[in-house]
């Protein structure tokens, strides 16, 4: 392969070799899989892109998309000296000309850009999670990523009308017509989402926006066993139609929180299940949950926080928010993001423990996540050295529990050996005739979805 070139086909300074740069783009944000790139090539246009992916099908070259590079699957990671695609450089947002709801957006364009401008207008964007500052609308289309609100809002699928990519072979496809209603043959926004980038690179997508709700309250409650927290859920959901999200997380996770951003108890008596809650809706929403049955818990539950000013709701929402970040700081974790169905929700979360120590009884798991979408992150410290053999045993035990193996991070590189566990062959050989018909030659993001050894 002869980057010189695609150089002189592209004009100079979108193309970096420079070992220092490509390094900041070829490590993943866990810490998991180090990559290594021929190249970091960073397009300011979809032509370039469709100019890019023409060369590399042409030559065979095999190539990255990157966002934000936050993904948690090994999905960004050039593992076999690829190409590094970044859409970073991409990032302009504007509000639709058509619609005074939908903005179009470059899919470099990170989640807190959009928001920013929804914000003009008193919009938000549906999709908000703890990496809104780094991860892209491209990356987020790519992973169907899911977040805080999914309860309320839905995940990226939800927020996409319309969709503009690069196939594998450098063809320019989709459209940003904006149309709610057009069913024109198969849905691209619909079938590029979730697609992890093995299918196009998307460039341009047009994104619904909804009404920023005039009032929000969040309610930090202290539960006992993980079935108060289920029961709590459920109650939440089904009689309070403003609620946007309801996290579940635990005391080791608090303390490990508290511990590494120096934060204050949140109450003296300890109680070993969190569950934080948000409701938005018009001026007035305390009041209508007093009303609810939720009422009687707010007046007599003991264990209970309740925050209306932006300032407090932010500071009860970094005990939950960053978890994430206080247990990387302790190391590698294996991470899992699965489904569990709320019914066993209970089980799943008791077993975890025993699970891991039966297996490795040094290992120690955190969990947290989006409890009404039953959805649990899991993070394993000191899993090694069985990584793999924990990895499969909770994800059976997930699939016999009728779950997800991938809840909203996606299969990359990481869940690619368990794909059929939830996948059957007939699925596996569809998917990737899917790919053959985008990517011809196979270029796009190789490893990643498809067990390359199955
Ligand atoms: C602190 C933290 C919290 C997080 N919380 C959540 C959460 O609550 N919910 C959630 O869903 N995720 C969460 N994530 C994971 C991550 O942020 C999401 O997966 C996000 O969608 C990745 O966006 P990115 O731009 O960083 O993509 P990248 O990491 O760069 O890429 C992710 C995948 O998308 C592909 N890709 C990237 N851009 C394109 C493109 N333009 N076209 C085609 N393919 C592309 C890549 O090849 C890769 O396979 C979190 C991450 C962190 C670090």
């Amino acid at each position: 392969m002869s980057i010189a070139e695609l150089k002189s086909l592209l004009g100079s300074g979108r193309i970096s070799e420079d070992e220092d740069i490509i390094k900041t783009y070829s490590d993943d944000w866990t810490g998991r899989y180090r990559g290594s790139a021929r190249a970091v090539i960073s397009p300011q246009s979809t032509d370039e892109v469709a100019e890019i992916l023409n060369w590399c099908s042409t030559n065979r070259v095999g190539v990255v998309p990157q966002g934000g590079n936050t993904g948690m699957v090994g999905g960004s990671t050039p593992l076999n000296g690829e190409l590094i695609i970044s859409l970073r450089k991409m990032k302009n947002v504007n509000f639709s000309d058509t619609n005074d709801n939908q903005i179009v957006a470059e899919a470099g364009a990170t989640l807190l850009e959009i928001q920013n401008l929804a914000l003009e207008r008193s919009m938000i964007y549906g999709v908000d999670f703890a990496a809104r500052d780094s991860a892209t609308i491209g990356g987020t289309i790519a992973t169907n990523a899911g977040g805080l609100n999914v309860l309320r809002y839905g995940t990226t699928r939800r927020q996409i009308i319309s969709v503009e990519a690069v196939t594998g072979t450098g063809e320019i496809i989709g459209n940003l017509n904006g149309l709610d209603k057009d069913n024109t043959g198969y849905h691209l926004p619909s079938l590029l989402c979730g697609s992890e980038g093995t299918l196009a690179i998307v460039t341009r997508a047009k994104l619904r926006l909804r009404p920023k709700p005039k009032e929000n309250v969040s309610i930090l409650f202290g539960l006992d066993t993980i079935q108060d927290a289920v029961n709590l859920t459920e109650a939440c959901v089904s009689t309070s139609t403003e609620i946007i999200a309801c996290e579940l997380f635990f005391q080791k996770g608090v303390d490990l929180v508290r511990e590494a951003y120096d934060l204050q108890p949140l109450w003296n008596n300890k109680n070993s299940i969190y569950l934080l809650c948000e409701f938005a809706g018009d001026l007035g929403v305390l009041d209508r949950l007093n009303e609810n049955v939720l009422g009687e818990m707010l007046r007599t539950h003991d264990s209970i926080l309740v925050a209306t000013s932006d300032r407090e709701r932010q500071r009860l929402w970094q005990y939950r928010e960053l978890h994430t970040l206080a247990i990387s700081n302790k190391g590698i974790p294996l991470k899992l993001d699965v489904t569990i169905p709320l019914g066993n929700l209970t089980h799943f979360l008791d077993s975890i423990a025993t699970i891991c120590g039966n297996i490795n009884p040094l290992s120690i798991p955190y969990v947290f996540g989006h409890s009404a979408d039953g959805n649990m992150h899991l993070n394993i410290l000191q899993s090694e050295p069985n990584v793999a053999e924990m990895e499969e045993e909770i994800l059976k035990f997930v699939v016999s529990l009728d779950g997800s193996i991938s809840a909203e991070h996606g299969i990359g590189r990481a869940k690619a050996p368990y794909l059929h566990l939830q996948r059957n062959e007939e699925e596996i050989r569809l998917f990737r005739e899917m790919k053959k018909a985008f990517d011809p030659k196979g270029i796009l993001n190789p490893d990643v979805i498809f067990p390359t050894s199955r």
